[in-house]
């Protein structure tokens, strides 16, 4: 094999609330240093999955009863959400999540609690003023008073905070004008250049995900229904016909 595997899930079924099966035995690869594209409608299981490899299912009430998560070849499925984050996997959640009563700078300081060399914070902080020149002009508003694209780039520069390896990026797009959605992807693509950070991107905007990551899933109902090259689904007929132009 040509590419390094740093995840690997195998196989998962996620139960919620004991009785309902809503991923159906998925599994999807991380090349190291990829974009890759978790595609698909809504309900269809990309948020379950990034949970599932985030360790986030507990607090929705719901387990992996089947199948494997390999971070490097180490199970994963019992580490604490904060140890991920040690090991270098962080997620960002849909919807942003950005703590509305804080500044920028207060926000992104939060993404670094699992460091303590102020040094490093501060080199941390510069660098993710160097991508997001726009975080660093709004660094002492309050998050509630800035953009829903600044707000994004908050929640995706805190989880840079702890200088992580693989990101897990939920719907990113999500309410964004397209051009922000550019903005932000554009960032995302820079940060894997040059930082050689990974990304699983879970994505309803079939389009413009495609343009992005080299790699895409798509899921339906809690299955991995298709995958392949990102320039291969964009130019399937079924994907076309089915997708692109949904988000
Ligand atoms: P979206 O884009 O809307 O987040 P998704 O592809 O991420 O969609 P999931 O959020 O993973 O899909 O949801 C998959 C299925 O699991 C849906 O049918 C949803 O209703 C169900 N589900 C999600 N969270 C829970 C929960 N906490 N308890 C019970 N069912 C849930």
């Amino acid at each position: 094999q040509a590419q390094n595997i740093v995840l690997s899930v195998n196989g998962i079924e996620v139960i919620y609330n004991h009785v309902i099966l809503v991923l159906k035995g998925v599994s999807l690869q991380l090349p190291e240093k990829g974009i890759v594209a978790l595609l698909g409608g809504n309900g269809a299981g990309k948020t379950t999955t990034l949970r599932a490899i985030s360790n986030l299912l507990k607090g929705e009430r719901g387990e992996v009863t089947k199948g494997s998560i390999e971070l490097r070849g180490e199970q994963i499925q019992n580490l604490s959400p904060a140890d991920l984050v040690k090991r270098g996997v962080v997620q960002v959640m849909e919807g942003r999540h950005c703590f509305a009563h804080l500044t920028i700078e207060e926000n992104l300081m939060t993404g670094s609690y699992t460091r303590s060399d102020k040094g490093e914070i501060a080199a941390n902080l510069e660098k993710v003023y160097n991508y997001f020149p726009r975080l660093k002009t709004r660094r002492t508003s309050q998050a509630a008073y800035t953009s829903g694209g600044e707000q994004q780039m908050c929640a995706i520069g805190r989880a840079i905070m702890s200088n992580p390896n693989i990101v897990l990026l939920d719907e990113p797009s999500m309410g964004l004008a397209p051009q922000i959605v550019e903005e932000v992807f554009n960032i995302v693509k820079d940060l894997n250049a040059k930082e050689g950070t990974t990304f699983l991107l879970a994505e309803q905007n079939t389009n413009m995900a495609l343009k992005y990551a080299d790699y895409g899933y798509i899921m339906e109902s809690g299955r991995i229904v298709m995958d392949g090259p990102a320039a291969d689904l964009a130019s399937n007929e079924d994907v076309k016909e089915f997708y692109l132009g949904v988000g």
